[in-house]
């Protein structure tokens, strides 16, 4: 089956082709077949679309709307243009894959979106207030202009995180907040996390119940989870994506009185502190400089800037914090697995991460840490350390494609 992922940001889309099947995932035999995105959507939009195996395709056009974008896009698809291999008209895109936020505890796993779905996730609006709406625009815009008649998916970044114990998901606050409102932890990044976990899996042989480990999403959004007998123990992310590591531009964890402070202190209204808290904060906020991992780097480096330096110390040890906290609430795993921009890409990010945990049983290969960027994946471990180090590149969009084809095909779920 041919499947068109969707990622809908609030002024963005991103998508991908891919085509997969039961059997296909059983090879791990997927074919990615073209994939883009479409960004500043509501202006002057800047599109990125290349089929597989031939060059990127660049273009600005004034899009209005999702709407407009998605039918730009579909137009392209079906172009002798694009030419992609296997899709001539609409009728080739035989389902569609919707990445959504936040599920809530509504949504434990992915499946395929009716009208009650649909309900369900603009109930969800109020905990993600800057995503769902936005993944709801590819879900109505997808409808529209595909027909019911095409199957589509959602799968939630919350949905694997469904799995904590409450001890993991509730919050130290009044009990009757919980009952309320729902306040707890859901955590996100679920699909990235699940993928590599499953990736893991694969590599090494091992049953989902022998599967205990701590994955490490790093990229401009970072977060950890214990994986613990092949599920979600606990994660670092909370209510919203605001809680835990240090990110590119969101602080992590902090005092919570620091908002009243800083209202008091500065005359911030509650809207600026939470602009101030997920846009200004993070490498962004401590360096003063930019929230970009490759760019902080260099002027460490080459300039030896000290707070571009203190932004990656900061950002490290936030990292070590959470995977001994988890070790200690796992009692031990077997392996740490980075992935993301960062964690796929940044030898030495591994490596100030990992520096002095030889006493968990973590020690890095310099040489295999080194060697490991650019989509490869496999072990930087030391031989014979306690534990294994792995980087695995993530693949969200598979994970979806996947998930659509067996929400599709009603087939159950194996990870
Ligand atoms: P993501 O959100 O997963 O796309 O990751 C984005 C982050 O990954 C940005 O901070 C990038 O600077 C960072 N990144 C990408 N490539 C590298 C690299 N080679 N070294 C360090 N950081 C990188």
């Amino acid at each position: 089956m041919n499947i068109l992922v969707l990622n809908c940001g609030s002024s963005s889309l991103k998508f991908q082709i891919i085509e997969t099947d039961l059997d296909l995932i059983d090879k791990n035999a997927d074919v990615q077949k073209a994939k883009g995105v479409i960004e500043r959507i509501g202006s002057q939009a800047l599109i990125t679309l290349q089929a597989a195996g031939k060059p990127s395709m660049k273009q600005a056009t004034p899009l209005r709307d999702h709407r407009a974008a998605l039918d730009y896009l579909l137009r392209w698809i079906v172009s002798p243009e694009a030419h992609i291999p296997g899709i001539e008209s609409l009728g080739d895109l035989h389902a569609v894959g919707h990445r959504v936020v936040h599920g809530a505890e509504k949504f434990t796993r992915s499946l395929i979106i009716t009208d009650e779905v649909i309900r369900g996730i603009e109930d969800c609006i109020e905990l993600a207030p800057l995503h769902n709406p936005a993944n709801l625009k590819g879900i109505y815009a997808a409808r529209e202009l595909l027909g019911v008649g095409v199957p589509q998916a959602a799968v939630f970044d919350t949905s694997f995180h469904s799995t904590m114990p409450e001890t993991s998901y509730l919050y130290a606050l009044p009990y009757q907040l919980y009952r309320r409102h729902k306040i707890r932890r859901y955590g996100f990044h679920g699909t990235s996390h699940r993928y590599v976990a499953f990736r893991y899996r694969q590599l090494t042989g091992k049953s989902k119940e022998e599967t205990n480990i701590i994955t490490i999403h790093l990229g401009n959004g970072c977060s950890a989870c214990a994986v613990k007998n092949g599920d979600s123990y606990n994660t670092s992310m909370g209510l919203t994506p605001l809680e835990g590591l240090v990110m590119g531009t969101r602080g992590g964890d902090m005092d919570p009185s620091i908002l009243e402070f800083l209202a008091h202190k500065e005359g911030m209204s509650l809207s600026e502190i939470d602009t101030m808290l997920n846009k200004q904060s993070g490498l962004l906020g401590i360096s003063g400089l930019t929230n970009d991992m490759r760019d902080l780097l260099a002027e460490e480096h080459e300039h030896q800037d000290r707070r571009a330096k203190l932004a990656l110390d900061i950002f490290c040890l936030r990292v070590k914090k959470y995977i001994g906290a988890y070790l200690a609430e796992m009692g031990g795993a077997d392996a740490v697995v980075f992935t993301g921009g960062i964690g796929e890409n940044s030898p030495p990010i591994r490596q100030r991460v990992c520096s002095g945990l030889g006493f968990l049983g973590i020690n890095i290969d310099e040489q295999l840490n080194k060697e490991m960027y650019g989509g490869k994946e496999g072990e930087i471990g030391a031989k014979g350390s306690g534990m294994k180090t792995f980087v695995l590149p993530t693949n969200e969009e598979l994970l979806i494609a996947r998930d659509t084809v067996r929400c599709v095909k009603n087939a159950p779920r194996r990870w």
